[in-house]
């Protein structure tokens, strides 16, 4: 039997061969970042080398550079972090209806302790407005944030006008940008970016390692106490190989981004336009260009997502329901409502993201695969009605 395809890239990644290797070569320096002695030196000298690498791929000072637990306690840091650290100024913050749950639960959380919470609607294509943004502004308005891209449809939004409408008004922004880091061009000053969260599992590297990209100046209060590590923003004793590895697999995303991207937005028209000649009654969701590379997602109508996944995992491709921490729920995603999409398509709707190691031949497979699943689960249900 043929090995597994994996299209499930905005779930996780596979860590690269290049990166585990630098994890091995640093587990070896086992000494603890805070000693003085050579151990400790030399383990601090490779995390430091890390976070270089991460504020070179944002283009930010290596001061700036949190290293977290992953994408989530990043987004906790930034929300729940500012939000404490500002509260003096005001107790209002904005953020979009379509955000990860690390950023949504985070200010539903703030809710319970007095903050007012603002969500931004989308269009059909999944971008806010900018004139919304404008309309929801008052004056005690301390944090904006809104998602690079979205984990579920793809959709990029407008950053370096958000950032542009938050820095005249002296408000934070911040930007979950866990599925765009290493696949599309970040740069914190030009953008007008205060607080970016990134996770290294999501661009070929370890899980359980992410970081916060606090611009000098923002004032944050941390979620842990403990020791002064990380500017005292995030004691405890540093994940150091996992470091090591974000770094690496950062470094190597920034290198390859161009190529890798070009490469993804080509298998997707391929794969799109294969599509629509085979299968009708088939949505193409989130913005048609504006988006994550090698990154689809399909409503169809007459089956559930749900098991379109367990079919075409049962010949051997992996695909998600949705995203992949709301799968397994009966209810959809709010985003798919957010978009205008009818209950019968949401609950119809599957997301395929390919990445840097698909090729042509598991588009393929997935083409000549997907029509008769499709046309199966369809009778099936129409009969069962
Ligand atoms: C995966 C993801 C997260 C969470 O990151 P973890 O490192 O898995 O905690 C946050 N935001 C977005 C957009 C994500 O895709």
């Amino acid at each position: 039997m043929r090995k597994p395809i994996y299209l499930d890239h905005s779930a996780t990644t596979p860590l690269r061969e290049e990166v585990f290797q630098q994890m091995v070569q640093a587990g070896q320096l086992f000494g603890n970042p805070s000693s003085i002695h050579i151990f400790g030196r030399e383990a601090k000298r490779i995390a430091e080398a890390a976070r270089e690498k991460l504020a070179r791929a944002v283009n930010a000072p290596e001061s700036s550079i949190i290293f977290t637990s992953g994408g989530t306690e990043a987004d906790n840091l930034a929300i729940i972090g500012a939000a404490l650290g500002n509260a003096d100024r005001g107790k209002h913050i904005i953020i979009s209806c379509i955000e990860h749950h690390a950023v949504a639960e985070s200010a539903r959380y703030l809710e319970t302790l007095g903050f007012r919470i603002s969500r931004l609607p989308v269009d059909q294509h999944g971008i806010i407005s900018l004139d919304d943004l404008q309309k929801a502004l008052a004056p005690d308005t301390i944090i904006v944030s809104i998602m690079h891209a979205s984990n579920e449809i793809g959709s990029v939004q407008p950053i370096a006008e958000i950032g542009k409408i938050t820095k005249k008004r002296n408000i934070i922004f911040h930007t979950d940008a866990v599925q765009t880091l290493g696949k599309l061009p970040l740069d914190i000053q030009e953008n007008n970016i205060d607080l970016l969260a990134a996770s290294a599992h999501k661009l070929y590297g370890p899980k359980g390692i992410g970081c916060l990209c606090v611009r000098n100046g923002v004032r944050l209060q941390p979620l842990f106490w403990g020791g002064g590590q990380e500017r005292g923003l995030r004691p405890g004793t540093e994940n150091v190989a996992g470091i090591v590895g974000f770094g690496t697999a950062v470094e190597l995303a920034v290198k390859d981004m161009t190529t890798v991207r070009l490469r993804l937005e080509l298998l997707r028209d391929y794969f799109l336009s294969g599509l629509q000649r085979r299968i009708e009654g088939v949505v193409v969701n989130g913005h048609p260009y504006t988006r994550l590379p090698g990154h689809v997602h399909l409503s169809f109508a007459g089956l559930t997502g749900a098991e379109l996944v367990k079919a075409l995992d049962g010949v051997g491709i992996a695909v998600s329901a949705g995203a992949a921490c709301t799968a397994g729920q009966i209810d959809y995603s709010p985003t798919l409502r957010e978009i205008g999409l009818i209950p019968e398509l949401a609950r119809g709707s599957i997301r395929i993201s390919m990445g840097r190691e698909t090729g042509r031949e598991a588009i393929d497979c997935l083409l000549d695969k997907l029509p008769t699943l499709v046309q199966s689960l369809r009778q099936k249900n129409a009969a069962g009605q």
